[in-house]
């Protein structure tokens, strides 16, 4: 079977499972756990912050973040497509109390300076305030789009000019850094804060990073604890992500792949598949996407439903070149 379902599917390399066994740990809610704190400091080096925090899930990552940058009953600015607003189980309204106001960032989830000046409101007595600006790179719904530092710039500067701090969904940042080839930083720079995963692309089993200023990192720990996410002995688990920091130069292959998977499904004439920006491959089905899901996998082949009528493929680094050939092959048999 050929798993292009998600880049989350990856199992952990041998390094990895060695790193576990063999990881120093101490108790992270005492920060004392010396491969969390080295994981942590490495983390905030590489996307030029002053400061950053292990947490179990990027989902987790992103609602700590809100919380943290708002006060309870506020606006928050998301893109309608973007994953904290449409996959967070309403997160922001659960766990921040904010109300969210969608900006339709277009087909390539760019959320431009005019539409945050459009859907900033003053606090008044009748209007709650906007709190908080969420932006997401590479944008999952969009197909991995990459989006520029400039874009990722004019939208939060815009922002700041109300004085509204800004949060990156970065669960793909590296995607975005490798595609657009700049330093992750580059595009962390505008921004008040970001969530990365390791255990995407990156390939670690679990966690992901939040990181930002000193003091953004202080209350995130203490709303992490809130959340429930404090976790003991946590170096077993941080060990694999120090290793996977260093598989960022590796997401070169899954965009080549994900490019050559494109070719290869775009010359069916029942399929169309817009080129993708990094490794995510969306595939607009003449019918159900369900029924071409369910037909695939009888074809030893796994894609996700994406809407009723698209599909999405993830390249990862549990498929290789021969992979992407047997599921072109494979979805030739289903057209
Ligand atoms: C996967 C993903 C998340 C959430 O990460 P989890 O670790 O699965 O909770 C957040 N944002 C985007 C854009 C994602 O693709």
């Amino acid at each position: 079977m050929h798993d292009f379902r998600s880049d989350t599917v990856t199992r952990p390399s041998d390094a990895m499972r060695e790193a576990m066994r063999d990881a120093d740990v101490g108790d992270d809610v005492y920060g004392e756990d010396p491969t969390v704190n080295d994981l942590e400091a490495r983390a905030a080096d590489l996307v030029g912050t002053e400061a950053a925090l292990y947490v179990p899930t990027g989902t987790m990552g992103n609602q700590i973040a809100a919380r943290t940058h708002t006060d309870r009953g506020q606006e928050v600015l998301v893109e309608r497509e973007s994953h904290i607003y449409k996959w967070e189980l309403g997160g922001l309204a659960q766990h921040a109390g904010l109300q969210a106001r969608t900006i339709d960032g277009g087909d390539r989830g760019v959320v431009t300076a005019d539409q945050v000046h459009d859907g900033y409101v003053d606090a008044d007595s009748h209007r709650p305030g906007t709190g908080l600006l969420c932006l997401e790179n590479t944008h999952n719904s969009k197909g991995g789009t990459a989006i520029s530092a400039d874009d990722i710039a004019a939208a939060a500067d815009a922002a700041h000019d109300h004085g509204v701090p800004v949060h990156l969904d970065g669960a793909r940042l590296f995607n975005a850094a490798a595609a657009l080839d700049v330093p992750a930083s580059d595009l962390v720079d505008p921004v008040d804060s970001v969530m990365f995963c390791l255990s995407k692309g990156l390939g670690a089993p679990v966690g992901s990073m939040l990181a930002g200023s000193e003091q953004f990192i202080e209350d995130a720990r203490r709303v992490r604890k809130l959340f429930g996410g404090g976790m003991r002995q946590a170096g077993v688990i941080a060990a694999p992500g120090l290793l996977a920091l260093e598989n960022r130069s590796r997401l070169h292959e899954d965009h080549a792949n994900a490019r050559q998977l494109a070719e290869g499904l775009g010359a069916y004439d029942a399929l169309t598949v817009p080129e993708p920006e990094t490794n995510i491959v969306i595939v607009e089905t003449p019918d159900s996407a369900e029924a071409f899901v369910e037909a695939l996998e009888a074809e030893g082949v796994l894609a996700s439903v994406f809407g009723p009528q698209r599909v999405r493929f993830c390249t990862h680094w549990d498929v290789d070149g021969e992979a992407v050939e047997a599921a072109v092959d494979a979805v030739g048999r289903v057209v």
